[in-house]
């Protein structure tokens, strides 16, 4: 036998899996809302490929971040070094680039829906492909309005999904101009903790120094603590945009922590960051990460353009869902249809198929079963009705529609067994 690579995993119909985060009516569910949040601001969805070249992410991750580390990239037959995608905004900024989506007027507000790869270390609600949800918004304007209307539009999407309980926290994390003074300040005061903090503190002290802000460690917490925050040391420029990003969301009556430590991990954000926390995931309890990363497309080799956006994974979002979210929405069959003999058999597939022209989902036994094993088919797909034919019934052109949950059962004519299913 074959089995799933690791640290992959197989999306199923709920009634085969009780894990709640590999049922398909939950994916179904993150999607579809996200599709139908999304559009009301007038967001327009972008597919990229799976595959990209290696160079993209270098350029737009860095090649010192925990996500370029863990990326699946490979020699293609011809040289050429590939990658698959570990997330999905370089992705889309290069799309904007290459098919000059930055020539025209306006902002381009686009989302995305799609799997990402990352090598991860196994572990529990950690998976090597995941699927992700994003949002970017690209363009020559990084008016603090496009912000706290992402930001509205996510709140929105929470409470479609009726989750509930979660905190936004907000922070300015400066631009070129501010964060390289701050930066050697955070360095000194780091230095002289170095012997208390952890091995990955020591190695971001090299590498990423503001990333040793993002330590989960207990015991290096007191001594994250006493580290500097970037909000003191933010330009006019950073402070005023930043200022007038928190006030918007006072207008829109959207409450927010400030969370002067919260940096994102990659190296391409520019001031405001914002996370939402969730309450039921324990320690890892980020539900959704964003942020502003306005050098990414000259870094990429682009125009000068501005960006914001936010992504969250959607094994993360649906362990968020309330507890009935996928309760109702499994796939059942209005209908499926038992027969008795031949002759009721082949008009079954003739009944079933004017069913589905008047949108109704009609399961026909296809196995040519006994009536009592077809109706225990019916049970297991939690079809809403039964509907029992034979020869008698096609000669008086009435059926018998039997409801699976009170076992009632009714005579009924074609025309008035269509308006009865369409209810
Ligand atoms: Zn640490
Ligand atoms: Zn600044």
């Amino acid at each position: 036998m074959i089995n799933r690579v690791r640290g992959t995993q197989d999306i199923l119909p709920a009634r085969f899996t009780d894990k709640t985060d590999a049922q398909i009516e939950c994916w179904n569910l993150v999607e579809q809302t996200a599709r139908d949040a999304f559009r009301l601001c007038g967001f327009e969805e972008i597919r990229t490929p799976i595959i990209e070249r290696t160079e993209l992410f270098e350029r737009g991750i860095g090649t010192e971040t925990d996500v370029n580390k863990e990326m699946y990239t490979f020699e293609d037959r011809d040289g050429e070094r590939v990658s698959l995608r570990p997330e999905q905004t370089a992705s889309v900024v290069r799309a904007c680039i290459e098919h000059g989506m930055f020539n025209q007027p306006g902002l381009a507000k686009l989302f995305y829906i799609g799997p990402q790869f990352r090598r991860e270390r196994p572990q529990k609600g950690r998976y090597r492909q995941f699927g992700q949800i994003g949002v970017e918004v690209l363009g020559q304007s990084d008016d603090p309005a496009i912000e706290a209307e992402v930001i509205e539009m996510l709140d929105w999407y929470l409470k479609q999904l009726r989750i509930t309980g979660t905190e936004l926290l907000v922070n300015s994390i400066g631009d070129e101009n501010c964060r390289p003074a701050y930066i050697e300040r955070l360095k000194e005061a780091i230095r002289q903790r170095l012997p208390q903090l952890c091995g990955s503190c020591n190695q971001r002290y090299e590498t990423n120094p503001l990333r040793v802000l993002d330590c989960k460690i207990e015991s290096c917490q007191p001594y994250l603590n006493e580290l500097p925050v970037i909000t003191d040391s933010l330009c006019e420029p950073c402070r005023a945009h930043f200022q007038s990003f928190t006030a918007m969301l006072d207008q829109r009556g959207i409450a927010y922590t400030l969370a002067p430590r919260l940096v994102r991990g990659l190296d391409y954000y520019t001031r405001t960051a914002f996370e939402i926390i969730g309450s039921q995931l324990g320690a890892q309890n980020t539900i959704v990460g964003g942020g502003r990363y306005d050098g990414l497309s000259q870094m990429l080799g682009g125009p000068p353009a501005k960006g914001f956006g936010f992504a969250f994974g959607i094994e993360r979002m649906i362990m968020s869902l309330p507890d009935d979210a996928a309760r109702s929405l499994k796939q059942v069959p209005d209908v499926f249809v038992a027969y008795i003999g031949e002759r009721a058999r082949k008009h079954s597939f003739e009944l079933a198929r004017r069913l589905r022209e008047a949108g109704i989902s009609a399961v026909v036994d296809l196995e040519g079963r006994k009536l009592k094993k077809s109706l225990a088919v019916a049970n297991s797909l939690a079809a809403r009705y039964a509907l029992i034919i034979g020869d008698s019934e096609i000669d008086s052109s009435s059926y018998v529609l039997r409801d699976m949950t009170t076992g009632e059962q009714r005579n009924l004519s074609e025309s008035d067994l269509i308006a009865t299913l369409r209810n």
